[in-house]
């Protein structure tokens, strides 16, 4: 953020801001491909993937990727949350669903074993939400779909470790969890299934092929939030690539998590073998305690703590982002308020 503070006014030079640049220009040109280049590297995307700079987020996804690849019409999903709940509803507008496995029965505190299941040998794909965000699990391991391409929400995870794109068909993830600033969604596919002969009815601004053409340049580009998305992997690679990020957000969950485990008063609410990296959820169990604690984490200026209305709770989100000195000033808050409650 201080880079482009720096930056605002006056890009390197050029007497106007990467907000005023049109995105034809020669600047702009190199600041996405750059951005590209940066992403393929540091995720290592293999050349068999396009990568994708699209609007509309995640939700979008939500309806695209049904849009693009159905050809048998059916899709299996994985519901784990709401995100993968939001999913599966707009894609049944579109085609058969079923639900593959849910995690409804635990109030989705757990991801469903995934080993084992069975797909759909027709199926045209299988939908998961890797990490989800609001009830803070995250899937460890990934189902066997054999041929049947995965495709992937990894909104709330992307760039928190090493990620091997050839398991997938079809990854996407808003870029404001993980990678930046809202208005930018990566869209990871590969390339076999970015198909020209969709349905006239599907809009040519929804396809995939018309931005794997156009390099993603079919139509203005959100380019601020790519710039941004820039200049966060130029520092993850500073700190040593997402094999570094990934040790860096394991420790800061490990912290968290070891508070919760031996507190008296507050404890996590995802089980063990599903607990997020990136979303920690926790409660003392009493609705007016967690109420307290929050607005007492706010004055002490830890922001943003209240679990999300469906959960319940408390959330700490510990994206990239987030310092492991946040971590600590949290587990400090969270003792010292277990102290002045129960001594
Ligand atoms: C935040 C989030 C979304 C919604 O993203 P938008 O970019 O707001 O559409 C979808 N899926 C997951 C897992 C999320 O965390």
């Amino acid at each position: 953020m201080r880079e482009a503070a720096d930056e605002m006014l006056d890009y390197r030079g050029l007497g106007l801001s990467v907000m005023e640049m049109s995105h034809r220009s020669k600047a702009f040109g190199e600041i996405m491909e750059s951005t590209e280049e940066g992403f393929r590297r540091l995720a290592g995307i293999p050349d068999e993937y396009a990568v994708l700079f699209l609007q509309g987020g995640a939700s979008l996804q939500f309806a695209m990727a049904p849009m693009n690849l159905a050809r048998n019409g059916k899709a299996d999903y994985l519901l784990t949350g709401v995100w993968a709940q939001k999913a599966a509803d707009e894609a049944a507008r579109y085609l058969d669903v079923r639900e593959a496995a849910t995690g409804e029965a635990e109030g989705f505190t757990r991801i469903p074993d995934l080993s084992g299941l069975s797909f759909r040998a027709d199926a045209d794909y299988v939908h998961l939400c890797l990490n989800n965000t609001i009830y803070g699990t995250r899937c460890t391991d990934l189902p066997d779909t054999g041929d049947i391409p995965l495709v992937a929400d990894l909104s709330s995870c992307i760039l928190s470790e090493p990620l091997d794109a050839a398991r997938y068909g079809l990854i996407y993830a808003g870029a404001q969890k993980n990678m930046g600033i809202a208005g930018l969604t990566v869209v990871i596919i590969r390339k076999d299934l970015i198909r020209e002969d969709l349905p006239e009815w599907v809009p040519l601004m929804l396809r995939y092929q018309t931005h794997f053409k156009a390099a993603s340049l079919y139509n203005t580009p959100p380019g601020y939030a790519i710039y941004v998305l820039g200049k966060v992997i130029r520092w993850l690679e500073g700190l040593g690539g997402l094999d570094a990020m990934a040790e860096i957000n394991q420790q800061k969950a490990a912290l968290l998590y070891g508070y919760l485990d031996q507190s008296r008063l507050f404890r996590g609410v995802a089980h063990r073998d599903s607990r997020s990296l990136m979303n920690v959820t926790f409660t003392t169990g009493d609705a007016a305690a967690d109420a307290d604690f929050v607005k007492q984490a706010q004055e002490a200026g830890l922001i943003g703590l209240k679990g999300h209305r469906l959960a319940g709770g408390m959330r700490a989100s510990l994206y990239n982002a987030m310092p492991p000195e946040g971590v600590n000033e949290l587990v400090e808050q969270m003792a010292a308020f277990e102290k002045e409650r129960i001594g």
